[in-house]
């Protein structure tokens, strides 16, 4: 018989990234789950090892200001496995955003050894929206680096953080 499970647990998911920094990919897909759940932390992997441009300290204030809209949406920061955070949460459901054919291995390697590190959390993959399809905070950096136009990539709090840091090394 199926195992009995806390139907408001069911109603929280966690949506776990670098978001180095958001862009407007990530927010579809946060105003796209929010929809559908009571409760959605965006969690930002605190990870020693990456290279990153801001500090998860900053992220996190970024993603909140660009995330204001939404009044079922929380923005936390972990370092550990997610399911670990997961659990401490009680939610059930991780989120993923799936863009190109090149996301889906790495993202089914993920899901798989989350199953297995937490067989009661299931991931939900998210399909990107055609227009957010080429869109990653990887290339988002480098446009801001060379002084690209980044209106429609990134939400406008982050076109000012990226703005002020790639202002200052531009040479003059
Ligand atoms: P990670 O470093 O863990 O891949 P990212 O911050 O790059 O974290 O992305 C977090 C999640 O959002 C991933 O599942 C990624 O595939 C997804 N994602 C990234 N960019 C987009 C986008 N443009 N549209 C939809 N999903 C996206």
């Amino acid at each position: 018989m199926a195992k009995k499970v806390k139907a408001t647990a069911a109603r929280t998911a966690v949506y776990p990234g670098s978001f180095d920094p958001i862009t407007l990919g990530h927010v579809d897909i946060i105003e796209r789950v929010a929809r559908t759940f009571d409760r959605v932390i965006v969690l930002i992997a605190r990870s020693p090892d990456k290279q990153s441009l801001f500090t998860p300290e900053i992220r996190k204030t970024l993603i909140e200001k660009s995330l204001a809209h939404l009044d079922n949406v929380e923005v936390d920061i972990h370092e550990g496995l997610t399911t670990d955070y997961a659990n401490r949460v009680g939610a059930l459901v991780l989120v993923r955003g799936l863009r190109a054919v090149v996301d889906f291995e790495y993202e089914v390697s993920m899901a798989n050894m989350n199953a297995k590190l937490a067989p009661d959390i299931e991931t939900l993959l998210v399909f990107a929206r055609p227009e957010y399809y080429f869109l990653s905070s990887r290339s988002v950096k480098e446009v801001a680096r060379h002084q690209g136009e980044l209106s429609g990539l990134v939400p406008s709090p982050v076109q000012d953080a990226l703005l002020k840091i790639f202002k200052k090394g531009k040479k003059k």
